[in-house]
């Protein structure tokens, strides 16, 4: 566990309302939109700020009109201006599947560690907590399984998957930095594979991969031999976990994820088993530096937040490939 600052740099915080205020980066995004759904369900008012670039405004349009719900569209490597008082903010923001940051490199490498910045100098600024969505990549091709949070990780960092992991692993020791220099309360989350509704179809991620590819009937396409490993979270047991994680008093990092492992083979014969298609399994070759197994180890979880998943996997799934099919 990170120390703890011996002393409280950071002002006061400004005189609060009752309810809760939140600023969510990334808050149009897959994740970012969930968060966003139930900070509003649990009371707070919700400040949500996403450049679009992987986010859409179909994932919080209905939220429009909503007296707790306000939307600022902005890149959040610039300076972010939020008047009045804030009490959490969660950083959300990163392109964050493969074939994204593949394309984006650089916006990547820069939300991950300008963004980053952005959004501490704010909390800073505000006195308020903050929270960085950090991730398993920062463990890259692990040599320790399943994954704890002491284990440091084994990332190429010139390779396809580098401007993620490091600009993930930088955010990480910028957000530590804040808290030991600076006496900001930080949070770090290390979020593993996670799935469910407002995926985008075409984000190249495994998930929404082989579903579409099953509901239209097309190979389903995996990677090298389909034995590497993956451990699927659906999305409300993530976000359940990380608000657990800010509003506690453990400032992490803790794993966030689905013990449940399974290889990438055995994952495509579920999706075709649960959308009942007419797919064969085609093998394409494996992409660089693909990790080769990941698994959470969630005893911090269970232990300092009472956390661990709830959703089965064909429950998850059952969810997931009904918003799917009705956009295939
Ligand atoms: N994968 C696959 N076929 C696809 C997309 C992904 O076999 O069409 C594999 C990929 O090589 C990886 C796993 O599925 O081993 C999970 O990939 P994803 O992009 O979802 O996320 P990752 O966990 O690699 O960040």
């Amino acid at each position: 566990m990170p120390p703890q600052p011996t002393k409280s740099r950071v002002s006061i915080r400004k005189a609060r309302s009752t309810q809760p205020i939140s600023v969510v980066t990334g808050g149009a995004g897959f994740l970012g939109s969930h968060l966003v759904d139930l900070l509003i369900a649990r009371g707070h008012k919700v400040i949500a700020i996403d450049n679009l670039v992987t986010g859409s405004v179909e994932n919080i349009v209905h939220l429009g009109g909503h007296p707790d719900f306000k939307f600022i569209k902005q890149d959040v490597t610039e300076f972010l201006f939020i008047a009045g008082p804030v009490d959490y903010v969660w950083h959300f923001a990163s392109p964050a599947s493969p074939i994204d940051y593949l394309e984006l490199p650089i916006q990547t490498l820069k939300v991950g560690s300008l963004g980053t910045h952005k959004a501490l100098g704010l909390a800073k600024y505000k006195g308020a907590r903050f929270l960085i969505a950090s991730t398993s990549e920062i463990y890259g091709d692990p040599l320790v399984h399943p994954q704890t949070e002491d284990y440091w990780g084994n990332v190429n960092p010139i390779g396809p998957r580098g401007c993620y992991d490091e600009a993930k692993r930088f955010a990480e020791a910028m957000t530590v930095a804040y808290q030991r220099e600076h006496g900001v309360e930080t949070r770090i989350v290390r979020i593993f594979n996670t799935y469910g509704p407002r995926m985008r179809m075409n984000d190249g991620r495994v998930v929404p991969a082989f579903i579409s590819q099953a509901l239209r009937h097309q190979p389903i396409t995996v990677f090298g031999k389909g034995r590497q490993t993956r451990s699927f979270c659906y999305c409300s047991d993530l976000i359940e976990g990380i608000y657990r994680l800010m509003l506690g008093s453990h400032p992490g990092p803790i794993n966030i994820g689905n013990p449940h492992e399974m290889t990438v083979l055995e994952f495509a014969e579920e999706i075709i088993r649960a959308t009942g298609s007419k797919s064969r399994i085609v093998f394409k070759p494996l992409p660089q530096d693909d990790p080769k197994q990941r698994r959470p180890d969630i005893a911090l979880a269970q232990q300092f937040l009472k956390w661990e998943p709830k959703v089965p996997l064909a429950a998850g799934l059952e969810k997931t490939i009904a918003y799917f099919r009705g956009r295939v």
